[in-house]
């Protein structure tokens, strides 16, 4: 694969760039030779519990310094998938990430009892403080009309600290306790992000490639959206090599990881 032709490269941020708080060997050489070369680049993450400031900070810490636009959150994603929609409160299931995104787009987001609310949206997220409670309120809110949007549906989240329950769990108790499926669900590999990118910069998708080190989201991602995908054997990546199916479709390359892809221009 020559990535020469390529003119806009997207990275998934936790596996690719940095494992945890740890920048992945190589990751800023491989970002400074992008910004050389007049390379286009995003990061883009199904975490929605940051904002885009604070995994702007996060990059900085370890030397990489990166613009909010380059960011595109799950829970960022999310508010420019709402502004296209008929407005209306909110109720959220979800972190500061969230929140904080869906109040900078404008929206009214009610995160307490929702019976005396006409609520449009239900929208959940990642919430580890999630309880009995807030799940009971979007219910009501689900039961009173309002459309159910996920984040995100992954399963877990690999933590330094072992694997804990990601969005994926909370969207499933809401989808049990109200028997319907989220309208849509923003995060990859749903391809709303990818074309979110794809969009604003004007670039066809044969000009653009994913680099990700989960096949399920990352890679699925960019099969969806029609672009070229790398997984990385970084972070969960040597593992996810294993849920690739034997009938394909397979990521069109397979690195060790983000620092390999110099070998490609
Ligand atoms: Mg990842």
């Amino acid at each position: 694969m020559n990535l020469k032709e390529k003119q806009l490269f997207i990275f998934d941020l936790d596996g690719v760039i940095y494992l945890g708080n740890e920048p992945i060997p190589g990751a800023k050489k491989v970002l400074d030779f992008l910004t050389t070369n007049k390379k286009k680049f995003y990061y883009l993450t199904n975490n929605s519990t940051k904002t885009r400031t604070q995994f702007k900070e996060k990059l900085l810490k370890m030397g990489i310094n990166a613009s909010e636009q380059q960011i595109i959150t799950s829970a960022y994603a999310t508010a420019k998938y709402l502004q296209r929609q008929p407005v209306g409160p909110i109720y959220v299931i979800g972190e500061i990430g969230l929140i904080n995104e869906l109040r900078t787009a404008g929206f009214s987001v009610i995160t307490e009892d929702t019976s005396n609310e006409q609520i449009k949206y239900v929208v959940v997220g990642l919430d580890r403080n999630f309880t009995y409670q807030k799940l009971a309120y979007a219910l009501t809110a689900l039961e009173r009309g309002a459309k159910f949007i996920a984040t995100n549906a992954d399963p877990t989240l690999p933590t330094e600290y072992g694997i804990l329950p990601g969005a994926g769990s909370m969207v499933a108790a809401l989808s049990t306790a109200a028997n319907i499926s989220p309208m849509i669900i923003i995060g990859k590999p749903n391809t709303f992000m990818v074309d979110l990118i794809l969009n604003q910069e004007k670039i066809p998708p044969s000009q653009a490639i994913i680099v990700g080190d989960r096949y399920t989201t990352d890679i699925m991602a960019g099969i969806n959206a029609n672009i070229k995908t790398i997984l990385v054997k970084s972070g969960a990546g040597i593992k996810e090599i294993k849920l690739i199916p034997p009938s394909g479709p397979n990521p069109d390359l397979i690195l060790n990881s983000i620092a390999e892809i110099l070998n490609y221009f």
